[in-house]
């Protein structure tokens, strides 16, 4: 067995475990645990320093998961789902869910309800992106496509590849920061022949780059990969533009691009992990002129019920007055730019 799986395999699943391990009571956590599965990574697990920590909130089971209200499909990807493994929501672009399983499964995930897609539909589904003509662009994603064999997940590229209008493929995933001990050399040269390739990595928190993720990254880089990285803003986790600054120059300096920060969805059992809209607004804020423009990412309000994303920036235009155009800059001063 690969070295990936047997680690995989060792991945912390019980509740009872997970209790004495961090010293915890286990009631509320198997009670969240019957709601949505536990798997905690060994790799991932390692990182975690104590009870409360923004990793352990990440992963570990929360009575609160169990709050009434909010949604099960915040994003309305059943209503745009024409086949079961494809998610339609734009017009040249489409997400294809190739796995259920998450080498860790996190706690505030959108897809909670579901987890997973049978292998067996997949056919249909790489077959209404041959029949859509419009489709120039195809997001493989999940569950984490990256928890398939080589061989399963080459099948799938090479297929979606074949398609003569799918210009791009985009990867999805969470390995790098999870399992990272999964990109092999021989996953990253199969990776290689399917470029145009281009994979959004997720991270949340500085603590996360860690050096093997780091080692993971380095080799998608050096395969060509183009890589870009996408935050969910959590509260006690990320909600701090000290903490985020620290991220996004990690992403940068290991080759990620930051693309987006993504406000929190309305899924159910992730209402506590919400902020408030002006808390992504102020990291922005907080970032915009104060490091590299490169490392500032899209803040993202992903409306809910499938009608699309929206970006929130701050307001850096105050007034007109006449042909006068104030703007407020990085440092908080009034400049005067003339309009044609
Ligand atoms: S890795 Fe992604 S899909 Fe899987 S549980 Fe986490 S957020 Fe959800």
């Amino acid at each position: 067995m690969e070295k990936w799986k047997q680690l995989l395999s060792r991945a912390m699943t019980d509740p009872a475990e997970a209790a004495r391990h961090f010293g915890v009571p286990e009631a509320p956590l198997r009670r969240a645990a019957e709601k949505f599965p536990l798997r905690i990574s060994p790799h991932y697990l390692s990182l975690i320093r104590e009870p409360g920590d923004p990793l352990y909130r990440q992963c570990v089971p929360d009575e609160r998961e169990l709050a009434p209200g909010l949604l099960d499909d915040p994003l309305g990807e059943e209503a745009h789902s024409p086949v079961p493994c494809v998610v339609h929501r734009y017009h040249d672009h489409c997400l294809l869910l190739v796995s259920g399983e998450c080498a860790t499964y996190c706690r505030f995930c959108t897809r909670k309800r579901r987890c997973g897609c049978a292998r067996a539909e997949l056919a249909a589904g790489i077959a209404y992106i041959a029949a859509h003509r419009e489709i120039r662009d195809v997001l493989v994603s999940g569950g984490d496509p990256l928890l398939l064999d080589d061989g399963e997940l080459e099948a799938v590229l090479r297929e979606v590849r074949a398609i003569g209008h799918v210009e791009i493929i985009r990867i999805g995933t969470r390995i790098p920061c999870m399992l990272p001990e999964r990109l092999t050399r021989n996953l990253c040269r199969m990776l290689k022949k399917y470029h145009p390739l281009y994979m959004n990595v997720h991270f949340n928190h500085p603590d996360e780059l860690s050096a093997p993720a780091l080692d993971a990254l380095e080799r998608l880089a050096d395969a060509g990969v183009v890589l870009g990285s996408q935050t969910v803003l959590l509260r006690g986790v990320n909600d701090d533009p000290e903490v985020m600054r620290k991220l996004m120059e990690g992403l940068l300096a290991a080759r990620v691009r930051p693309y987006y920060l993504l406000q929190m969805d309305l899924v159910r059992g992730g209402g506590h992990f919400r902020t408030p809209l002006e808390t992504g607004v102020a990291i922005i804020d907080a970032l915009r002129g104060h490091t590299s423009g490169l490392a500032v990412p899209h803040f993202i309000v992903d409306l809910p019920g499938g009608r699309g994303k929206v970006e929130l920036v701050p307001q850096y235009l105050l007034r007109k007055e006449g042909k006068r155009v104030i703007f407020r800059n990085h440092r908080g001063e009034e400049c005067v730019y003339p309009e044609v």
